[in-house]
């Protein structure tokens, strides 16, 4: 008899039930950028749903199919970066469920093998027995990206949009740092209460971090505002140091991602040139 742990660390490799009928699985693809792994979660009883089957890693993907014990249905991606999509055809091939997701965007940074079968726009409901899932469009860190909610029990399945542990990084011009906080202004209006991310473990009170997320952004859009007016025209790597200068120098190179969207939102908005 397994226990229900909504705190269970995610560990590489690791398999925990984080809620009744929600199972996470941690693919063994560490790094910097997806920390101990990215997330899969397969919901349901009677009938399961995937979301983000990962890479395509046969040991990870195995460990899909034996707890989806022959009813998988669904599968459905948060978006197509080469951490959460290409394990999608091949648990296709195993289960022969249907592929659910946004159209990758042309960039490259996607992940060449994703064909969803069918698209997912925003406010659609997945159903199996006992797991409703409300598709939410979240384009910020990448422009096709979907969150989803579980209805039963407002939890989150955040895919990149929110990270546990953290900061998400903006790869502009797909992603857009305008549309993201965006989106997480949105997500304040949705009866949200933990969130599930694609890395990391799981966050219980998630009004409380969106808040804190959408802080910290602005916090550094303002760093970034006063760094333009003291000096009146700069380039990125003039005030990238002073932006991040609390965030270790080994990161500035994926900062200035971040930063170019910072600077882009500015310019959106009106605020820069
Ligand atoms: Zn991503």
């Amino acid at each position: 008899m397994i226990e229900i742990d909504p705190s269970a660390p995610a560990l590489t490799g690791g398999v925990d039930l984080i809620a009744p009928n929600v199972w996470r699985i941690v693919a063994s693809n560490p790094s910097a950028l997806t920390g101990p792994g990215t997330n899969t979660y397969v919901i349901g009883s009677e009938a399961r749903i995937v979301v983000d089957p990962g890479p395509d890693d046969p040991a990870h993907l195995e460990t899909i199919v034996a707890l989806g014990g022959g009813r998988i249905e669904q599968i459905l991606c948060t978006h197509s970066h080469s951490d959460h999509s290409p394990g999608a055809a091949p648990l296709q091939a195993l289960t022969g469920a249907l592929v659910r997701g946004r159209p990758a965007p042309n960039d490259a940074y996607q992940d060449l093998t994703y064909a969803p079968d069918r698209s997912l726009d925003d406010g659609e409901r997945i159903a199996v027995a006992r797991a409703t899932l409300l598709a939410l469009h979240t384009p910020g860190h990448a422009s096709n990206h979907v969150c989803f909610l579980l209805e039963e029990s407002g939890m989150l399945f955040t895919g990149d949009h929110l990270m546990n542990g953290s900061t998400v990084v903006i790869l502009p011009p797909d992603g857009s740092m305008r549309l993201y906080v965006e989106s997480l202004r949105h997500m304040l209006t949705m009866p949200i209460v933990t969130l599930a991310p694609g890395h990391g473990a799981v966050i219980d009170n998630a009004p409380a971090d969106i808040e804190r997320v959408i802080a910290h952004r602005l916090k550094r859009e303002i760093k970034l505002v006063n760094a333009l007016s003291r000096r009146g025209e700069a380039t990125l790597d003039d005030v990238l140091a002073e932006v991040y200068d609390d965030t270790p120098q080994a990161l500035h190179r994926l900062a200035k991602f971040s930063l170019l969207a910072h600077a882009i939102k500015l310019e959106e908005e009106g605020r820069a040139a």
